[in-house]
């Protein structure tokens, strides 16, 4: 393997191609070097039976402000800019509007509470009110969409911070945005697929990188991997750099996967429709159905019911899903519905999760993150981003951000 780079970006998911993108035109050489056998990372859209589905991201989200949106103009992909079916149920089943009503306005007291109250302990969990009990399970899983945890992991200080500078506007695109991120890689960027980092030491004048396929030295390098790899022993790093694997500790990865249902023949399922599984239940699923048209339904599952679909494996977890969908539509819908494809995240060595969230008491861990390390790692990656953290857009952001502390402490233009 060549080394010559001046920069080695490991990982390319959106912060390495961000990270790309930054130093693409400085005179500066750069290699990308991806432990899996493709690009994107968390961002990738699958084919199935001919329909792009976002196994990881999937929405545009604070669309006005996202620098994604922007890019997919440039490169000619539709945004679709349709509202969100995310509050409504299919035909009201298993969730009366009354009570989609009561659970989304004790939902809204909590997110209210967030703001106006944070607790001492920046527990978001201790913001779950008596009176709203009934709504305590709702509340949880939609904790464990957004943030891939419960609220007993999650830091309120992490939480508002997103909160505040989110929009709500989220977009879709029918190509997939995994198909938009990898169509983003700068032309004619060195790039190494399945070639994974083993270590990372400082050398002099710059750093030593060993992989399978040999040793490079570049002068500096751009850090994209996730939390969870990171914080775990898949790569030897320097020891100076505990301060940074311990804040990557206090962000790990939650837990989200994806399932997707081919619908077959013409079953009853409205084109973009969306069902909640069981609004008591904290590991329920959540259905969108037909998106954009297609003959498929994609069940998110978060947190603990996440967890679940590891532990159990692929074909229990597909069982379990079309359990809960038969409990709502009746039995029959089991004959129009068949596996097609699934996430296993947790399961991906070199991702190892869904997306960060601070634990309680550590949001300060992101700032602490991303600062750069001898001035030869600079850190990058959707954790390190201080309010888009856990989006396709943070860790876009941060890779521009990393690749300009990269440009300024090698000196190039
Ligand atoms: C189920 C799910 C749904 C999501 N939905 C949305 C959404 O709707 N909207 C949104 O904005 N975001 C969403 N996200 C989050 C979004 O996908 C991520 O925040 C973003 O893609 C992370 O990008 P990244 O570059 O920081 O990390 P990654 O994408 O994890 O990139 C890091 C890369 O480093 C590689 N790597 C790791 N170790 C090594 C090594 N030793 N050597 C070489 N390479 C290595 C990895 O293989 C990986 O490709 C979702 C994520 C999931 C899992």
């Amino acid at each position: 393997m060549s080394a010559e780079a001046d920069i080695v970006i490991i990982g390319a998911g959106a912060a390495g191609i961000g990270a790309a993108r930054g130093l693409a035109g400085t005179g500066l050489s750069v290699t990308l070097l991806e432990a899996l056998p493709r690009i994107g990372g968390r961002a990738w859209t699958q084919r199935a039976t001919g329909m792009p589905l976002d196994m990881g991201c999937e929405w545009l989200h604070s669309a006005d402000r996202n620098p994604w949106t922007g890019i997919a103009e440039e490169l000619g992909f539709e945004v679709r800019r349709a509202p969100t079916v995310w509050n409504s149920q299919y035909r009201d089943l298993g969730f009366a509007r009354a009570d989609r009503a009561a659970a989304q306005a004790a939902f809204d007291r909590w997110t209210a509470r967030i703001h106006q109250a944070p607790p001492p302990g920046d527990c978001a969990a201790d913001l779950l009110a008596p009176e709203d009990a009934r709504w305590t399970p709702y509340i949880q899983a939609l904790s464990g969409f957004i943030s891939g945890a419960f609220l007993e992991q999650i830091s309120v200080r992490d939480y508002a911070a997103y909160d505040a500078a989110a929009t709500d506007l989220n977009w879709r695109l029918p190509a997939g945005y995994g198909t938009l991120i990898a169509a983003h890689l700068p032309k004619g960027a060195a790039l190494r697929l399945g070639v994974t980092v083993q270590s990372v030491s400082l050398a002099a004048g710059g750093v030593t990188l060993t992989t399978p396929e040999g040793t490079l030295r570049p002068r500096a390098v751009i850090v994209t991997v996730s939390t969870n790899v990171l914080a775990g022993d898949a790569i030897r790093w320097p020891q100076g750099l505990d301060p940074w694997r311990a804040a990557a500790v206090d962000l790990p990865l939650g837990r989200d996967e994806k399932l997707f249902l081919e619908i077959l023949d013409d079953a009853p399922f409205a084109p973009d429709s969306h069902l909640l599984g069981d609004p008591l239940d904290a590991t329920t699923a959540t259905f969108n159905i037909r998106n954009f048209g297609w003959p498929v339904i994609e069940c998110f599952l978060g947190a603990d019911g996440a967890r679940a679909r590891s532990e159990a494996g692929e074909e229990a977890a597909f069982a379990c899903a079309i359990d809960q969908l038969a409990a709502l539509m009746g039995t029959d819908v089991r004959r129009h519905l068949r596996p097609l494809t699934a996430s296993d995240w947790s399961g991906t060595p070199s991702i190892g999760g869904g997306y960060s969230h601070a634990l309680p008491g550590r949001s300060d861990s992101r700032a602490a993150l991303a600062r750069p390390f001898e001035e030869r790692l600079f850190f990058a990656g959707e954790a390190t981003h201080r309010t888009d953290f856990s989006t396709a857009h943070g860790a876009y952001l941060s890779g521009l951000r990393a690749a300009g502390e990269a440009i300024a402490a090698l000196g190039a233009a």
